[in-house]
Parts: structure tokens; sequence; C-alpha cells
């Protein structure tokens, strides 16, 4: 990112204290994160006794902002709606109540804003385990404070359903709540459960995409509904689809229907990630069904069933979302070496542009942008949130503590353009956090994992300050300040370090 003229003067100011040592601190109502793009602290205050003068102006892009506080009011110029959201956001975090003067005060200032991506995401899983519609709504406000604006909502996987669906009760009649073996519940959500997070999201400028998980991590359909899964004599529940079954694919179109009718997002996220092919090696059906397609052999069945969602979902004007196998199948393994991407596999057959990948590996997630797929990409090395933050002491498990780690200043050092070519850039459209909830507990484990961890996200998506000119130390005194804020308000914030 180019340095603006007016540079970041608080965030400067801040460093330098820092770096010296010095007693003296920035006032702490200008450490914001995340960081406008331009800011100049012009000197004076201003004592709120009228509310702001704000004006729409096409010329502000998208969801930006410019504010100016002088001595005599509040001016906000703004693009849309969201940016006079932001805007107030903005202004949520200068201002102080003063109880001499009664009123709010806040310093003298110009801000111009934008964001530097339109996806800023936090992932929940809720089907390994289930928090509910607080956590889900106080997961919502923290977001929106710091101006995330798309929420993936993880809703099916092997080990529970949690969203009620039409004609289909034995999905949720299962939902566990937890796994390891523990039987409480069932926990799900119904329809106006959805309405209402829909409803409170929107209200917050917050997407929902919902995440229904196909044609593998269907083991809670296996469970429900046998017949939708390959049975495989011996062998048991499978918990993949068994697209050779026509009932099973009728079964996956009216899930996706209800996902339409509840979600206005246009994006409708369909997994397509981690699927075995050796129950289809089995299947008589499925055999029976990639020959009566014209597919070469069994690995050409998943690319089938991730086109013929998309175009499902493209006829109903939503667009799919699909894990990065979808459009670069797998293979090479990750910046660390991990094998678990070591089997080759075929992606998408003739797929379509119009999908949506999101990249969970850095490479894949970056090949599939310099492809021409609209990318988000969540790098499990710099945004999976269930991997340790190597604190000196934390109460809370993680998932493989010994070979999965991701502290506070790596999650800094997240570069959604790593590896993508500069003539691509313009199709990754974002990234965000994921919480896969194996091992996170309840809503204190949940809170934790995510912050301060999430500080850092949020300021790479809307400022994206230069990769090569990070600085740390700088950014630590803002997320320092900002993590006692959340304590304050009851949010369970790790430390930093
Ligand atoms: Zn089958």
């Amino acid at each position: 990112m180019k340095v603006p003229t007016t540079v970041f003067l608080h965030a400067f100011l801040g460093f330098a204290l820092y770096a010296q040592g010095a007693n003296v601190a920035m006032p702490k109502n200008l450490l914001l994160i995340p960081a406008p793009r331009e800011m100049s602290v012009n000197g004076g205050e201003y004592l709120a006794k009228e509310k702001p003068r704000t004006e729409r102006l096409a010329s502000i892009p998208p969801e930006g902002y410019e504010l100016s506080i002088t001595t005599n009011g509040i001016a906000i110029r703004h693009s849309d709606e969201a940016g006079a959201y932001y805007a107030n956001v903005t202004l949520s975090h200068l201002g102080y109540y003063s109880l001499k003067e009664k009123c709010k005060v806040y310093p003298c200032l110009e801000i111009k804003d934008s964001p530097a991506f339109r996806w800023r995401g936090v992932h929940l899983d809720e089907a390994r385990h289930f928090f509910g519609k607080a956590t889900v709504k106080k997961i919502l406000d923290m977001m929106a404070r710091y101006k995330l604006n798309v929420f993936h909502w993880h809703l099916t996987d092997d080990q529970a359903w949690v969203l009620d669906v039409p004609g289909f009760p034995n999905l949720v009649r299962h939902a566990n709540g937890a796994t390891m073996g523990e039987k409480i519940g069932p926990f799900y959500y119904t329809a106006n459960d959805v309405r209402e997070i829909v409803v409170y999201a929107k209200a917050r400028h917050i997407t929902i995409v919902p995440e229904l998980d196909f044609p593998g991590h269907c083991g809670m359909v296996a469970k429900a509904y046998p017949e939708f899964t390959c049975q495989i004599p011996g062998k048991g529940r499978s918990g993949v689809l068994c697209v050779g079954n026509p009932k099973a694919m009728r079964f996956v179109e009216k899930v996706l229907d209800w996902a339409c009718e509840l979600f206005p997002a246009e994006a409708i996220h369909i997994g397509g990630d981690e699927c075995s092919r050796a129950y289809w090696r089995k299947c008589p059906r499925c055999q029976e069904f990639a020959k009566r397609e014209g597919l070469t052999d069994v690995e050409d069945i998943q690319p089938w069933v991730t086109k013929h969602l998309a175009e499902y979902l493209a006829k109903k004007g939503r667009k799919a979302v699909g894990w990065e196998e979808i459009a670069v199948g797998r293979g090479k393994a990750d910046e660390n070496g991990e094998s678990e991407n070591k089997d080759a596999r075929k992606p998408s057959l003739n797929l379509q542009k119009n999908v949506l990948v999101m990249g969970y590996h850095i490479e894949p997630g970056a090949r599939a942008a310099n492809m021409g797929y609209k990318v988000v990409q969540t790098p499990n090395w710099r945004c999976y949130f269930d991997y340790t933050q190597q604190l000196p002491e934390d109460p809370f498990r993680y998932f493989i503590p010994d070979r999965r780690w991701l502290p506070f200043k790596n999650v800094y050092r997240f570069d959604p353009y790593e590896g993508v070519k500069q003539e691509a850039r313009s199709n990754v459209i974002g990234g965000q956090c994921c919480n896969w909830t194996e091992v996170t507990y309840n809503q204190y484990d949940l809170e934790w994992k995510i912050w301060p961890r999430a500080f850092a996200l949020a300021e790479i998506l809307w400022t994206y300050p230069d990769p090569d000119n990070r600085d740390l130390a700088e950014f630590s005194v803002r997320a320092e300040e900002h993590r006692r804020r959340l304590i304050r308000e009851h949010v369970n914030c790790a430390p930093l370090k």
C-alpha cells in the first residue's frame, strides 16, 4: 500500500512512544483498529452537543466514509449505508463521555477511509460444537465493531447437522452439540432462529453465508437418512453422498432451496472438501452413475457434484462457494510441508468461473485466483484460530497443539495476495478466520481463541498495511488497548503473548 500523504499520525506517534519506552501515552481513543487509511489529527476537541451532519457522496468508494471533526461539529460523508455505519463505528471508538461537560467529547481530526477487501470474514463451526444464538449475536456485535462483515456459518458436518430442514426431521434429531462422545441436546437452529440472526446481522452490515457440506462430511446425513449415502456391506456408514441415487441428489437440492429461502446472501457455501473416493469405487450405484454420465471414473464424481450444485444455485440467482478442491483439486503440500493434500485429485470439470473459491492453504488459493476464480483466502497457518496461540499460560485446548500453532504475530503476517500475480489481484476479494470447534467447548473458550487474533485479521482486511513494512510493535500497542476494552465488556480476550 502506498503511504498516504497524511500518514497514520496516531500510529506513528504510538510507535515512537512505544519504541522509546516513554511514559507519555498516546490518547487511547486515537488507537484505532482497524487503522483508517488516512488520518490527520488537528488538535483540540469537540464537545458533542449536536448530532453529526451527514451527506451521501457517490465519489466515495463502497463502504467508505470521510469524517471531519472540528471544534464546531462533526461532518460525515459516506458512499452508502454501510459507509455511514462504519463512520459511526469509528466515532464510537474515538469518543469518551465527559462528566464535567455532560456530553461526549471527540478529538478534532480528519479521516478518509474505505476497506481494502470486500469480504472480511469470521467463520464458526457449530457442527462440532453448538454455541447458540446468544453467542452468535455476541460475535456479530464484536465483528461489527471491527468492521468485519461476513459471518460464514458452518452448519453441517459428520458430527452434527444443526439447521432444521422441512421434510427431513431426522437431520437434527441426532444433533448432540458436542463431540468426544458426549450425548447432550439435541441443539439446532429453527427457521425462526435463523431469521432472527439474519436480521440481527443485517442491522450490523454483516452478511451471513451458510455452509452445507457436500458430497463429503456427510456423516450425519448417513446417520439420519442412510439411503442418501453409499452403503458398502461390511464397511458401515460412509458419510459420502451416494450420487448415483437420484433421491440423494434431490435431497441436496431441497436443502439448498431451503438455504436460499432462509439466507438472503448471494453466496451459499456447498463445502466440497475432503471427500473420500473409496466408497464411490465400491458402490454399484455410483459406478453405474459414472458410466451413464460418461465420466472417466469415480474421481470425476465430485467435480460433477460441484458443477451440478453451482449451476443449480446460479439458476436461483445465487453463487456457490466451495473449498479450494472445487477449483484446483488436491495436490501440493503447503508451506510447512504438511502432507494432507498429497493425494492428487481432480478439480471440477468445466467449472464456470462464477463460483467463489475458499483457499485454506496459501498456494492452492493463490493458484485459483491466478486461474481466474474469485477467491477468499483463509490459509490455515495464518487464519485457523483452533491452532494454539503459543501463550505461556493457556487454560484451553487446541487442535493438535504440538503440530499446529498460530500466535497473534503470525496472524499479523497474513497477506491475502501472497502468491497471486499482479494482474490477478482483483480476483482476491478478501479473507477470513476459521473457528473449527472440535476442541472448543464453550463461549469463553471460543472468545479466547478469536480475540485478539481477529484484531490482526480486521486490520489486514480493512487497512491492508504493506506486508513488507508491517509494524508489529505499533500494532500491539493498539491491540493491547482494545484487549482491555473487550475485557471490560466481558469478552474473554486472550493476552497478546
Ligand atoms: Zn453410492
